[in-house]
């Protein structure tokens, strides 16, 4: 490889996390002894909220009356372009039988889980769009309850324009509750809610971990970590188009690396420039946490051939990937590692994160070299089932007993003996 970096990251992603480990532990474990009175007590000291807890009709409809009717209509539209993927995600998932040996049929069915809790976070951002993510896919999936939880602004509560998404989204409960008290709430059944099945949707370190944890009790989409994000140019890309796409994933955090892989170095030195004045540009928050994004975690490569700037991006799997290069058709073929990809200057991340259908619930860190992001098939237990004529079953009984005994599982191998014998009294096997 001849890869040169004109900008190394002087940091990566992966910190200490002993100290949230300790955190997390110690709220659940109280709030798994104490219940709903320590979990309250939580939400009091984190978000100083001491409002409502799950949202009744008045509040959602009180809340929703606030939102401006053009930003319904975009979480309308939005709303309906993540139905729609979704849908036809669920087209995907077949249920069938098919006949193993003669007499003998087994199947898969795919069955939703009951109880689908989803995390909006709303720390630092009101994160509108996880809303319409998490909860429509559980809605479409075929959840019977659907838990939208996320933090309440001190004193205020939950962001009108998040209740408002997962109501029309399809949520049977919204619970006002942020961070690991929230997960916690969903998990254990505080509130009077159901116990979740699953856990989906992003959140800071303290919601990660919490679902690390908790994983085996119930199910989780995925660990989230720093929402990440590669640009993959050549000489035909625009460098302004490219450096704005960089800064708008940049202002996720300060810890959220944006990388830019190219062929054309001069395209790599020139958007190298125009990210700070864009940095800059931006309002105080987003402005910091993108400086010391791109400080200390942006890199910038440069590769021989677009080869070469495959095999980098395949390497560093990242969350979102963008295509801005002539031949979109082989970088589509040829890319293998990412959790959604955006091909050519029309689209960008900030579409797929916000409105354009798919889901913004991806894998970071890595991640996405063995998984996908959040989709209907999350919500679904893929499980099998069987069912045989007495015909049938013979050699399948025959071969069960010789494995089970050589496997010195007596117990299954009279499983097996017990029907031969029934169904075929005259005959002896060994
Ligand atoms: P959040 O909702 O995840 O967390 C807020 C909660 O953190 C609070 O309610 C509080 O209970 C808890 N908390 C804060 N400080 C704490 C402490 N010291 N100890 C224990 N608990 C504490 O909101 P956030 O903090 O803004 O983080 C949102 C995260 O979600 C970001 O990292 C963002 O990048 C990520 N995100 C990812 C995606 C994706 O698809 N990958 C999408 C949207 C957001």
């Amino acid at each position: 490889m001849s890869r040169e970096y004109l900008k190394k990251a002087p940091l990566t992603a992966k910190s200490d996390a002993s100290e949230t480990k300790k955190i997390v532990r110690t709220i659940l474990d109280e709030i798994e002894a104490g219940g709903d009175k320590v979990a309250l007590d939580y939400a009091h000291k984190f978000d100083k909220y001491e409002g409502e807890i799950i949202l009744s009709a008045e509040t959602i409809e009180a809340a929703s009356a606030k939102v401006p009717e053009k930003l319904k209509r975009d979480i309308k539209f939005s709303h309906a372009n993540v139905k729609r993927f979704a849908e036809a995600q669920l087209g995907t998932v077949k249920d069938f039988e098919v006949e193993v040996i003669p007499g003998f049929v087994a199947g898969q069915k795919a069955i939703p889980v009951d109880a689908a809790g989803c995390y909006v976070p709303g720390g630092r951002y009101s994160h509108i769009a996880s809303a319409i993510m998490t909860v429509t896919t559980a809605k479409v999936a075929g959840c019977k309850n659907i838990i939208a939880c996320s933090p309440p602004r001190p004193g205020v509560g939950i962001a009108p324009a998040i209740i408002y998404a997962a109501h029309i989204c399809g949520a049977d409960k919204i619970l006002a509750m942020g961070g690991v008290q929230g997960v916690a709430a969903m998990t254990y059944g505080l509130f009077g809610l159901p116990k979740a099945n699953i856990l989906v949707g992003p959140g800071n370190q303290f919601v990660a971990e919490a679902k690390r944890m908790l994983f085996g009790r119930v199910g989780i989409d995925m660990i989230a970590g720093p929402t990440d994000s590669l640009v993959l140019a050549d000489k035909t890309a625009d460098p302004m188009i490219v450096a704005a796409d960089l800064v708008g994933q940049a202002e996720h955090g300060y810890n959220s690396p944006v990388w830019l892989v190219t062929d054309d170095r001069p395209l790599a030195e020139e958007v190298m420039r125009l990210v700070p004045g864009l940095i800059d540009d931006l309002p105080e928050v987003n402005r910091d946490n993108a400086t010391a994004a791109w400080r200390d975690y942006a890199e910038v490569i440069v590769c021989s051939d677009r080869e070469e700037m495959a095999q980098t991006s395949d390497e560093y799997a990242p969350e979102h990937l963008t295509v801005q290069a002539e031949d979109l058709d082989w970088w589509l073929n040829r890319l293998s590692c990412y959790g959604s990809l955006f091909l050519g200057e029309e689209t960008t991340v900030a579409f797929g994160d916000k409105a354009s259908g798919t889901n913004h619930v991806l894998p970071t860190s890595g991640a996405a070299s063995y998984t996908g992001g959040l989709s209907v098939h999350k919500y679904m237990k893929i499980v099998t089932w069987q069912q045989a004529t007495r015909e049938a079953s013979r050699p399948v009984a025959e071969a069960t007993a010789r494995i089970s005994r050589l496997e010195g599982m007596e117990g299954h191998a009279r499983t097996a003996d017990i029907r031969l014998q029934k169904y075929f009294p005259d005959e002896t096997f060994d």
